[in-house]
């Protein structure tokens, strides 16, 4: 009999957070945060530019009671949703809205893959009811290279890159010293890297960090704009950033060269030892593995080099084979019992799925299950794989309700 003590794991709902925390860090530059979206306004002397727009229009509108004068121009940074979702509530001025080109092509594709992405962001956010909105604001001006706004006492640099999206237009402020960068930082280990997501740049975003670097800057502000850095440490944290990327980027290259399978080199390649605990690249949003698959997806087809695996058999039909080979269900749930007392769970998570794709309805399997993926979520800190363990577990005990097990 097991006697580890199962620990409950409790997901990460950050996005139903609705307290904004205001700011005005600098002369004329104000934000606004939320844990994962911030925006920021200048105030130019003659009218305002927005910076992003918070996730939704109820929160924005908090924003929008605070912004003095006339708003002129939005600039999106990117086109997730926790940066533009809020622009509905900042027309009132009819100011242009201003993105990267490819940004409308975005909010296009969030419409037509409105089911799926509710089903992502219930996984990855540990947001289970939400309601997906496609009511998006699309910008009235579009651009691909440099563009300059001059608006009263400011000029407003704007640059197009592909980093975290396609989209990304990072603004340059040099009478304050200033950028606003949206999410090319994030406090944390950067978010290249999500398992159910399109890839990221990785190289590109080296450079445009790079780009940023060679600025003579006092401040950047970043996650939208919920953080920011001043003097010195906006020279710390886009080192750290630029040197984890290209680490990390040039190990996944290495190993695909030397042909290196997907599930090895995810184990392979490693953070440097003395980046390990560098304060700007904390695991808690992102983390290596993933990073390691999005290289790999970005220069790598399906394809593993194992004929078994270039027209396969659905899992489920391959695994009900196994599973009739072995017969016995117990000896599965021994072994994977036996993993999860050798701190094995994730092997052991494995080895059990023969079982339960066989026979998905077996109450112990999902049981035994529900342990498993407790242990690999209680010392797991980064939020996507941490709501994703937390996701299958509630699952798994929906399941055993309905069966009037628990
Ligand atoms: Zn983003």
């Amino acid at each position: 009999m097991n006697d580890k003590k199962i620990e409950e794991v409790k997901g990460r709902q950050i996005l139903q957070v609705q307290d904004v925390f205001f700011n005005n860090p600098l002369k004329d530059v104000y934000t606004a945060a939320l844990p994962i979206a911030g925006c920021a306004w200048v105030d130019t002397g003659d009218g305002v530019v927005l910076i992003d727009t918070l996730i939704r229009e109820n929160v924005a509108k908090k924003v929008y009671r605070k912004i003095k004068g006339k708003i002129k121009y939005i600039i999106y940074t990117h086109g997730h949703r926790d940066h533009v979702g809020g622009a509905a509530a900042f027309l009132a001025d009819n100011p242009e809205i201003i993105a990267n080109k490819y940004l409308s092509d975005r909010l296009d594709k969030y419409k037509i893959l409105a089911a799926h992405r509710a089903h992502v962001t219930a996984v990855q956010f540990n947001f289970p009811d939400i309601k997906y909105h496609t009511n998006y604001i699309y910008p009235t001006k579009t651009f691909l290279g440099e563009m300059t706004i001059s608006l009263g006492n400011k000029t407003f640099k704007l640059h197009t890159a592909r980093a975290e999206t396609d989209d990304v237009c990072w603004v340059h402020v040099p009478e304050i010293k200033t950028a606003f960068i949206g999410d090319l930082i994030i406090g944390f280990f950067p978010n290249i890297g999500n398992p159910w997501k399109p890839t990221r740049f990785a190289l590109d975003w080296a450079k445009t960090l790079e780009e940023i670097r060679n600025l003579d800057l006092e401040y950047i502000f970043c996650s939208g704009a919920g953080i920011m850095y001043k003097g010195k440490r906006v020279y710390k944290a886009l080192n750290a950033n630029i040197e984890i990327i290209r680490s990390l980027h040039d190990q996944v290259v290495d190993y695909i060269n030397q042909g290196m399978h997907v599930s090895e080199m995810i184990h392979a390649v490693k953070v440097p030892e003395h980046l390990k605990k560098n304060p700007y690249l904390k695991i808690r949003y992102s983390r290596p593995e993933f990073f390691v698959y999005n290289v790999y997806r970005w220069y790598h087809g399906y394809f593993d080099d194992n004929p078994a695996h270039l027209l396969p058999r659905p899992e489920k039909e391959v695994k009900a084979e196994i599973f009739g080979l072995i017969e016995d269900p117990n000896k599965i749930l021994n072994r994977a019992r036996e993993l999860f007392d050798n701190d094995q769970s994730q092997l052991g998570l494995q080895i059990l799925d023969v079982l339960i794709q066989a026979d998905p309805e077996n109450i112990e399997a999902r049981k035994l299950r529900i342990e498993l993926l407790s242990e690999l979520g209680a010392q797991d800190y980064c939020l996507m794989s941490r709501n994703a363990w937390v996701y299958f577990i509630d699952k798994d005990k929906e399941f055993l309700r309905s069966k009037g097990e628990i």
